[in-house]
């Protein structure tokens, strides 16, 4: 199966001398094209230090990464953001949002940098997204007049916006309650079925049982792995008590 991220012996450390710390103390991690993964781990494991080594967001002290066949340390300021823009997707626990644009205006705002003359495309391609995740009546509206749930529907409207190989996702239902948050999971698994790749960081089982292989990591590393076949709707429950089971 080919591979969409090879990640060997990461390192990465912050601080010096004394107060030197390996968060990441030689993790290895692969990701299939298409695969469906969570990462989970006790707070301060290495997570969200691991998710930002795996999208080239924050450079590595030791060990490689393999982003669809480049490598990442190897590749120039200019590619390494062109890589990020088209190939990768973002949601984290709550998006960055600019106060005086509307919804899809931030939407559509990340990619117009090079694509200034194409706003009719990316707005209808934008407005198709906000329509499959529910939110097209409300692109005229401020951020500050929609809720959570929803402000979290835009910011994977605009994860999706580029098609994007894989959506990393850092705590993405973390702040919405129950229902919101096994709606934006019913979200991930349809843009899963369409063939992209997610790596979910997150503290909640039932999130990660509705993934096909959960990470577990612990000071730095990655553990152990379980693996689940595909969810297709049923055994949840089930599901959720194997993740519980295998968790520290
Ligand atoms: P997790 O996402 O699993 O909770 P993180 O990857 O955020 O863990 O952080 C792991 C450890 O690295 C924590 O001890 C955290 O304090 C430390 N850390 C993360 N980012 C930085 C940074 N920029 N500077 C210093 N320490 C950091
Ligand atoms: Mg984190």
């Amino acid at each position: 199966m080919k591979k969409i991220i090879i990640g060997e012996h990461i390192v990465k450390s912050f601080g010096e001398g004394d107060e030197n710390l390996n968060v990441l103390d030689g993790a290895s991690i692969d990701i299939n094209e298409g695969e469906f993964v969570a990462i989970m781990g006790p707070s301060g494991s290495g997570k969200s230090t691991l998710m930002f080594a795996l999208s080239g967001m924050d450079n590595i002290d030791g060990g490689k990464v393999i982003f669809d066949g480049n490598d990442l340390s190897s590749v120039g300021e200019v590619e390494l953001s062109d890589i990020r823009r088209t190939k990768m997707g973002f949601v984290f626990q709550q998006p960055t949002m600019l106060k005086n644009l509307n919804i899809l205006d931030n939407i559509i705002l990340p990619s117009m940098r090079d694509n200034r003359k194409n706003v009719a495309k990316i707005s209808e391609k934008a407005r198709e997204l906000m329509q499959r995740v529910g939110i097209a009546e409300l692109e005229m509206r401020d951020i500050t007049q929609v809720s959570g749930g929803q402000l979290q529907r835009a910011g994977i409207c605009r994860a999706l916006l580029n098609n994007p190989k894989i959506i990393f996702g850092d705590e993405p239902t973390g702040a919405l309650n129950t229902k919101s948050a096994q709606e934006i999971m019913d979200i991930f698994s349809e843009i899963n079925a369409e063939g992209t790749a997610l790596m979910l960081v997150t503290h909640d089982a039932k999130v990660a049982a509705r993934t096909e292989r959960i990470m577990f990591m612990l000071d730095g590393k990655i553990v152990s792995e379980l693996k689940l076949p595909k969810f297709d709707g049923t055994n949840i429950d089930g599901r959720v008590g194997k993740v519980t089971e295998r968790m520290w």
